[in-house]
């Protein structure tokens, strides 16, 4: 006897003849998630288990933090012997009291009891030793699990893991990582879905400081916990602002900055290997943030650009910050190179065909050229 931590994958089963190669990734990256803290971890017959682990609550909490992961129980390992099982089982439910049911599952069809069969016999054998509880088979207060695989598995606890596809299988974006609270989210909600990132923030010093830079290589840090390690490319913008600050129409500023951001970001993205570009967008949230506007800044990158929260309010974009705790972070008062030059009656319709006309005021090439040059890359460890 032995306890383990049974770990349940999600979506990865729908995968079909990739499925090998999914599971060969959420393998290896629970193992750098629980490697600080010792364990072994192994995948065998549709479960990965975590063994040997020397803080059971630190690795539920690593583990229950890897994407792709469904859901994990503390469980106990056994050998394949009704009357061990039995004992473990008696054993596991002893401090419980009120509705219990037993829900067996017998994946090794050489074990010479079916799983009806095994529901039966422990349930007997717990009820009989533990007067406090009840069978309810329909809403039990408790459910004992007992799996037949190449060993015996008894658990009773199960804890729900973050989900989604492990992290690397998703392919590669560049997130555009401003200093607020939808950016972080943004990303979360992609790597969520496998996909390794880096950042890029636009900073234009003096006008933003270093207090301002600090807090996205936080905000990057904590995002970095779900990749192991993540680069962020630190973009001089403070030109690129002033030029467009003096030559441009204010109501269309912020507009312009923006199309300036997705094509220097795109020239990174590029570089990095990136398919897409990740924003922290929400239709209507802002001025820029209307349709018309996402379609000016979307006209001059040929990448696509997920937005993730282009559906979600604001409250529950902050209720996921909250979750992923980057929220405290995002809301530090420091000063982010859009808000320094905001307009103060910013179009909300822009007109597609007046941009090409309102920049070329400006020596676009130029300006995008010298940003990715003077563009810094630091990598953040998780
Ligand atoms: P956030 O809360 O993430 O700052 P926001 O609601 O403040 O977003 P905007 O400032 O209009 O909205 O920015 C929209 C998106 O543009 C951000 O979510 C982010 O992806 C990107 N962005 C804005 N400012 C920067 C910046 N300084 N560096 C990198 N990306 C930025
Ligand atoms: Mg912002």
């Amino acid at each position: 006897m032995r306890d383990v931590l049974l770990v349940r994958y999600g979506e990865v089963f729908l995968k079909g003849a990739n499925r090998p190669h999914f599971l060969k990734v959420l393998t290896d990256n629970i193992k750098r998630a629980v490697k600080p803290l010792g364990g072994r971890v192994w995948l065998s017959d549709s479960r990965v288990y975590v063994s040997d682990f020397t803080d059971l609550a630190a690795t539920v909490d690593r583990v229950s933090k890897v994407f792709g992961v469904y859901s994990v129980s503390p469980a106990v390992e056994t050998e394949k012997d009704i009357d061990v099982i039995a004992a473990e089982a008696v054993n596991l439910m002893k401090g419980y009291s009120g509705t219990f049911k037993v829900q067996g599952k017998r994946s090794d069809k050489k074990f010479p009891m079916n799983s009806m069969e095994i529901a039966a016999e422990i349930g007997h054998q717990v009820l009989e030793a533990n007067p406090a509880l009840k069978v309810d088979v329909h809403k039990p207060q408790h459910k004992l699990m007992v799996e037949i695989r190449d060993n015996a598995y008894l658990c009773v606890e199960e804890i729900m893991a973050v989900g989604g596809m492990p992290m690397g299988t998703g392919g590669k974006a560049a997130l555009l990582l401003s200093g607020g609270i939808d950016s972080p989210v943004a990303g979360y909600q992609l790597m969520k879905r496998g996909v390794r990132m880096c950042a890029i923030h636009f900073q234009s010093p003096p006008y933003t400081g270093e207090l301002a830079k600090d807090k996205v290589l936080q905000l990057a840090k904590k995002l970095a916990f779900y990749s192991g390690g993540m680069r962020v490319y630190l973009v001089p913008f403070t030109k690129c602002q002033l030029e467009i600050h003096e030559k441009c129409p204010d109501e269309l500023g912020t507009l312009i900055t923006r199309r300036f951001m997705m094509r220097i970001a795109q020239r990174i993205a590029k570089d990095f290997g990136a398919l897409a570009l990740i924003t922290g967008e929400s239709l209507g949230q802002v001025a820029s943030q209307t349709m018309e506007a996402l379609c000016c800044t979307d006209a001059v990158v040929d990448m696509p650009v997920f937005r993730p929260l282009i559906g979600l309010d604001k409250t529950e974009i902050m209720e996921i910050a909250n979750r992923i705790d980057t929220y405290e972070t995002s809301i530090l008062p420091y000063e982010d190179c859009c808000t320094v030059f905001t307009p103060r009656h910013p179009v909300t319709k822009p007109k597609l065909d007046t941009m090409p006309k309102v920049e070329s005021r400006l020596d676009v090439d130029a300006l995008v050229e010298e940003a990715v040059q003077g563009t810094e890359m630091v990598i953040v460890e998780p």
